[in-house]
């Protein structure tokens, strides 16, 4: 039979990373077997009955559960010091699951508006069809938050630090003002992942990935969570189980061996983009640096208080508007042309064209995405490879 290898009270982060969750079959393989099945089989009808009507445990179907997604449900639990979690299909999926759980008709959220950009198309289109409504915020501006607050208000959503300015968001803060007004605080924990920061311990209700990223962090497959007590995430598990969102059980596999090697990975971006943002902050060509570890940076405080790293993503911003940004874009023989994040290839991309490319010239402004501004999400090559490779283009401007 499967065996559950239990880990002592005190394991530390790196060892949870690389052993929580873990069940071996009892074929006594070391690293985890994937399960690729679709339905379970049962010793005899009774016994069928009995896993189907919840009095002995077991699996029914792998559109409910499937113990390699356990596994890594477990490993993130583990991670993000949470009691249940619910693995998903995409991101996307996992912020779908929290609002249909969580979400009905008449109801009230309150959303960051330096959010992904597809959140904002669940936000203000798919769930707009169905009578809730959003405000949306600037992430930084608690008035904006507290102002924005009314009684049917359920749920605040946010991403922190920001995607390309990299702003940080006060999570003590924001869970006061989600908890007087009796709303969940769900954070998108994408960019920090739980190696360099962990919501749920400052008072999240739920924090949600999109483990296409960094959790996988090489770039091979799509897969999400959502994390957070039984009483939050059950009611997701349930819709789950219904929709069908639910994790491929390969990818739960890949997703885990990521898990592996999480915070080494987390450090090296993290060193990377620090050293890039140095860099390019002394360029004489560069005529700002978004990033939440330089000392001149609005977030630097906060990023200090609530993470233990500051992220692998940062943006700078030349003269010269899209046709001097493009040119660097165009000169990198190494970084890859890409909006995607999250690998071990350092990405370089032009958000007013790209990732940001749908909002008005007046939102563009708003947010600060300017035609001059680049976003680097910096991988794991080495940094003065890396530095030769901007400054291909910097110098030609
Ligand atoms: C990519 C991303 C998502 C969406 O995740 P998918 O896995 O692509 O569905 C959500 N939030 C953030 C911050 C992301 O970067």
């Amino acid at each position: 039979m499967s065996q559950r290898w239990p880990l002592p009270e005190d394991a530390a982060f790196e060892t949870l990373s690389v052993r929580a969750g873990s069940i071996r079959s009892g074929e006594r393989e070391h690293s985890e077997a994937v399960y690729l099945t679709s339905s379970f089989t049962y010793e005899s009808a009774a016994q069928a009955a009995a896993v189907f009507a919840g009095e002995e445990e077991g699996n029914v179907y792998s559109r409910y559960t499937n113990p390699g997604v356990r596994m890594f449900e477990e490993r993130m639990m583990a991670l993000e010091g949470a009691e249940e979690g619910c693995a998903t299909a995409s991101g996307m999926a996992a912020i779908l699951g929290i609002c249909m759980a969580h979400l009905k008709t008449g109801d009230h959220v309150v959303c960051s508006r330096s959010v992904f950009g597809t959140t904002v198309t669940i936000f203000a289109k798919t769930l707009a069809q169905f009578g809730v409504v959003t405000t949306f915020v600037d992430l930084v501006d608690l008035d904006q938050w507290r102002d924005a607050m009314q009684d049917n208000t359920k749920m605040l959503f946010l991403e922190t630090p920001s995607n390309p300015l990299c702003e940080v968001a006060d999570l003590e803060a924001l869970v006061k003002i989600a908890h007087d007004g009796d709303a969940l605080l769900v954070v998108d924990n994408c960019f920090c992942t739980p190696a360099l920061q962990q919501p749920l311990a400052w008072g999240a209700d739920i924090v949600m990935h999109s483990a296409t990223k960094y959790i996988d962090g090489q770039g091979r497959c799509m897969g999400g969570i959502a994390l957070g007590s039984k009483k939050l995430i059950e009611p997701m598990q349930l819709w789950q189980r219904a929709a069908g969102a639910s994790l491929s059980p390969f990818n739960a596999w890949v997703l885990m061996k990521g898990l592996e090697t999480l915070k080494l990975r987390m450090d090296a971006h993290c060193r990377n983009a620090q050293q890039l943002a140095w860099w390019l902050a002394e360029h004489p060509k560069v005529t700002d640096v978004h990033y939440c570890g330089l000392p001149h940076h609005p977030g630097v405080k906060l990023a200090r208080k609530q993470q233990q790293g500051y992220g692998g993503v940062l943006s700078f911003e030349v003269d010269g508007g899209r046709e001097a940004a493009w040119k660097i874009i165009d000169a990198v023989q190494i970084m890859s042309r890409t909006a995607n994040l999250g690998d071990t290839r350092t990405t370089i991309t032009h958000p007013a064209t790209t990732t940001h490319c749908r909002l008005s010239d007046e939102d563009k402004q708003r947010a600060g995405i300017s035609e001059g501004l680049i976003r680097v999400a910096a991988g794991l090559e080495n940094v003065e490879d890396l530095k030769k490779d901007l400054e291909r283009g910097l110098s030609q401007l």
